[in-house]
């Protein structure tokens, strides 16, 4: 018997180091975890380089080396991949930039994220409807992602990614003008491109009803766009030709959305914005459980412990870590099903940032060889079975072991 189906579970920046809050343990060494150390001890475990010994992976490029797509070949900025996570189809050549609302006062950017404004649709809508870049023959696609950010595209003959961002970056500053940053021509017209649509943009968001609204409440407005991240999106086998499985994806991130839509993973949206971290956390997991039912492969992401890394908080690490274990109880039932469970990088509480610290993994399901590993941690599992291995090793492993690898020679 082996197991039939694949969950890779990526639990986005829970891997950390000592913690001097935490008594020199780590978040996931302190924290309660019976259901992540019953998967360790139930199964066969490891410390993994997401991309290679020393590298800092960002969470773009350690998917795309998760899913088997190598980013050293596959990964072209950004842009692309958040912009198809918000919804934008995005084709082979099209220019893809992240975006955020932003407010100005007499040319100045005050607000980077224009109050944290949040449902931003109708100001999108305008924008999508009424910019017009039919002299330059470019077709624009601009949606609105969680927040203040959004998604923009250009589609056209002869556009380049590398431009400058007109992003400050930082407040007291006027917008940035947009440049290209090569000498090829086909940057220097997406440059002219995306300052004419930061031009129309602005003259739209100038008269619109909401910023008016806005205004009377006393909230910033949304005045400008500012854009950033641009890449043109490359081709991307299709993961059902390249692996013989379907597959979903499951995650509250636009970026992680996007990675798995553009090696074609049927991308599932789970509600529950509004509710706690923990119903949010059970309702991912029970649309993990109902993707099973249908599909032989499904990418579950939670956010959340590299927010806490993020902001060098040890302890709320720790017990994010602990809520978020009790949430993944009902995988443990899935027998059929080949649970690998692991981190995307490391975010240190102590660097806040993401660093090169091999992640801990831990593979459980019918077939595998259990070791000695009886917790999910970073120490405990360097100890087990799959030794150190690296991201790209993950699905070659996992399809393996549910029996769909094909024989490399006679
Ligand atoms: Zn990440
Ligand atoms: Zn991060």
């Amino acid at each position: 018997m082996t197991a039939r189906r694949i969950v890779l579970l990526v639990l986005d920046g829970v891997s950390d180091r000592p913690c001097a809050a935490l008594g020199g343990r780590t978040p996931l060494q302190a924290a309660d975890t019976p259901v992540l150390d019953r998967i360790a001890a139930e199964g066969i475990c490891g410390i993994m380089d997401t991309i290679a010994p020393g590298i800092r992976p960002g969470s773009d490029t350690s998917h795309l080396a998760l899913l088997g797509y190598p980013p050293e070949k596959y990964y072209t900025g950004r842009g692309p991949l958040e912009a198809e996570g918000t919804g934008i189809r995005m084709e082979r050549g099209m220019i893809g930039f992240r975006a955020n609302y932003a407010t100005l006062k007499g040319g100045i950017v005050t607000d980077r994220r224009a109050g944290r404004i949040h449902d931003t649709a109708p100001l999108s809508r305008a924008i999508q409807e009424g910019v017009d870049l039919s002299d330059y023959g470019v077709e624009i696609q601009f949606r609105s992602g969680a927040g203040h950010r959004a998604a923009l595209a250009f589609r056209g003959e002869d556009l380049g990614p590398c431009i400058s961002s007109n992003d400050p970056k930082k407040e007291g500053l006027p917008p940035a003008e947009i440049r290209p940053l090569t000498e090829r021509l086909q940057d220097a017209r997406t440059a002219q491109v995306a300052e004419e649509f930061i031009r129309q943009s602005s003259r739209i968001l100038k008269e619109h009803p909401l910023n008016r609204e806005r205004e009377r409440g006393g909230l910033p407005r949304a005045d400008i766009v500012l854009i950033r991240g641009g890449g043109e999106m490359g081709h991307f086998e299709p993961f059902a030709e390249r692996y013989h499985l379907t597959g979903s994806v499951i995650s509250a991130a636009t970026l992680i959305t996007g990675i798995g839509k553009v090696v074609g993973l049927e991308h599932i949206p789970v509600p529950g914005a509004t509710g706690s971290a923990n119903t949010n956390l059970a309702a991912k997991v029970s649309a993990c459980l109902r993707e099973l039912e249908r599909k032989e492969f499904v990418l579950l992401n939670i956010k959340g412990a590299d927010e806490a890394g993020h902001d060098g908080d040890a302890e709320g690490k720790r017990d994010f870590i602990a809520r978020m274990d009790a949430a993944l109880e009902p995988l443990l039932d899935r027998q059929d099903c080949l649970l690998v469970v692991c981190a995307d990088h490391s975010t240190p509480c102590s660097i806040g940032n993401h660093s090169a610290d091999p992640v801990p993994i831990a593979i459980r399901g019918e077939g595998v060889r259990v070791d000695a590993v009886r917790q999910f941690d970073e120490i405990a599992c360097a100890q087990g079975g799959l030794h150190r291995i690296t991201g790209g090793a993950v699905l070659p492993i996992a399809l393996d072991l549910i029996d769909r690898a094909r024989k490399y020679g006679a």
